[in-house]
């Protein structure tokens, strides 16, 4: 149930957001989900729009844009896509590495995030 708490801390946040900019109804929102998150994006958007209900955000659009991974490697320098050990990188096995040097020695420059992007809504 990942997809539950992190969907409710969004709508709270959206929710709280709307409440201090006096939002009549919200119409919109986006959202950034890393690859790298194990998130399913369906069961989010499910859950945040069975949480908006009887709100102000009742019926508001969820976009989501996914965000591809991007790693830095320690050894050699590489910059850019990481190299998994899996197709999938939503399996909670998947191992990334450097796809130069095969280094595991690498940081994760994007594609963990989650982030609430943007807000829309009506005054
Ligand atoms: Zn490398």
């Amino acid at each position: 149930m990942h997809e539950f708490s992190i969907a409710s801390e969004i709508v709270n946040h959206v929710l709280e957001a709307a409440q201090k900019n006096q939002g009549k109804k919200v119409l919109s929102v986006q959202l950034e989900i890393g690859e790298l998150t194990l998130l399913n994006v369906e069961q989010v958007t499910f859950w945040i729009q069975e949480l908006f209900k009887g709100s102000i955000a009742e019926n508001t659009k969820i976009k989501v844009r996914r965000i591809k991974a991007r790693i830095a490697c320690e050894a050699c320098g590489y910059r850019g896509k990481g190299r998994s050990n899996q197709e999938d990188f939503s399996s909670h096995f998947a191992l990334l590495n450097c796809p130069r040097c095969k280094s595991f020695q690498i940081k994760i420059e994007k594609g963990q995030e989650c982030l609430l992007k943007r807000i829309q809504a009506t005054r």
